[in-house]
């Protein structure tokens, strides 16, 4: 493969001393649902000729993966309502170095896809689940579909796609009182419920009020977790075993308990940005140069930049520049 090779013994490392591992690409910043905590109503997807195309990505995954970058996991928007992402799946799993493929959706179209996926090589699927609810899916999501939800996680389940995580944005008012529903229903289908803090990336003006922090989510757990100390997972999670012996589930907390120290990713917005910080809008922009003819090794170069631009920590805005549908999470 391409002249990236030239680079594969360098690994990207950031002025904290972070090695830099993962990539989150997002490949489309559209979504059939509407999320409030995600998609402001302002929001506006970018145009056609803005978005980065597969074959762009491809290529930057293959510099990515020439500086150490072993993890990459496709997002968006909903990465399924992009079309040709099974064959994107395809290319980015054959390239040497990337030893974990994984994608992250809202489940709708999963139904149809997760056999292809798993065929072209990907490993995993973390689903968006936040209520078991259909009349409060279409409340906070505009859908009131649950059913192809789930039976997207079965799909998922039967292609061999694991581990399979239901993430959960937890939101008072909201969804705060099915936490204790949503980790059964995970344990019991085969997969891990993961509890989200709720981030001020939507621009919710009532965010404050309805966030709820992990010592609370572990209280409402209660009884379901057992007794023995938590683990740090190699994910931004911190995972509690479930009394009954049937899993664990995962608490994400970057707002009550900033996981900064660990963070070793790189964002790729859909219209081909480094983003060095989930929080930060220092981004770098791949698009323009490599449009214009830029070699691998000066891409490999903005990557190093975006490195050395990572902020020590995140800092939350109420009101981001860029909300978390146009991120990718
Ligand atoms: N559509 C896909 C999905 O549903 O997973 C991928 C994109 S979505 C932006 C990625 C993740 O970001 C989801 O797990 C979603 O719940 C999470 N997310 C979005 N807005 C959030 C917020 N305000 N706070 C915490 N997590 C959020």
């Amino acid at each position: 493969m391409l002249q990236a090779v030239d680079m594969c013994a360098e690994r990207l490392r950031d002025p904290f001393g972070r090695e830099v591992t993962s990539l989150r690409v997002s490949v489309t910043d559209r979504c059939n649902l509407v999320c409030f905590y995600c998609r402001p109503k302002s929001f506006v997807p970018c145009s056609r000729s803005e978005l980065f195309t597969l074959e762009e990505i491809a290529r930057v995954a293959e510099v990515a993966a020439a500086l150490g970058i072993g993890k990459i996991r496709l997002t968006g928007g909903e990465p399924l309502l992009r079309s040709g992402v099974v064959g994107l799946v395809e290319r980015v799993a054959r390239i040497p170095g990337i030893d974990d493929l994984a994608l992250s959706s809202n489940g709708a179209l999963l139904g149809g896809l997760a056999a292809p996926l798993a065929a072209a090589g990907l490993r995993r699927v973390n689903v968006s689940l936040d209520t078991l609810r259909p009349e409060r899916l279409r409340a906070i999501s505009g859908s009131g579909e649950l059913d192809r939800i789930l039976d997207g996680i079965a799909a998922a389940r039967r292609a061999g796609l694991r581990p399979i995580k239901l993430n959960t944005v937890v939101i008072r008012g909201v969804n705060d009182d099915e936490i204790g529903d949503i980790a059964r229903f995970a344990a019991s289908h085969g997969a891990q419920a993961r509890f989200i803090e709720y981030m001020p990336v939507g621009a919710d003006p009532l965010w404050r009020d309805r966030h709820v922090a992990r010592a609370e989510i572990v209280a409402r757990l209660g009884r379901l977790l057992a007794d023995d100390p938590p683990r740090c997972g190699a994910d931004p999670a911190t995972y509690y075993r479930l009394r009954d012996g049937s899993g664990e589930v995962g608490i994400i907390s970057p707002i009550s308990c900033g996981f900064c120290s660990l963070c070793n990713r790189l964002r790729l917005t859909a219209d081909g940005r480094l983003r060095p910080c989930l929080t930060s809008d220092g981004e770098i922009d791949l698009r323009t140069p490599l449009r214009a003819g830029a070699r691998d090794a000066e891409i490999a170069d903005l990557f190093r930049r975006a490195v050395a631009a990572k902020p020590e920590r995140s800092r939350y805005v109420e009101a981001p520049a860029r909300p978390m549908i146009a991120i990718g999470g």
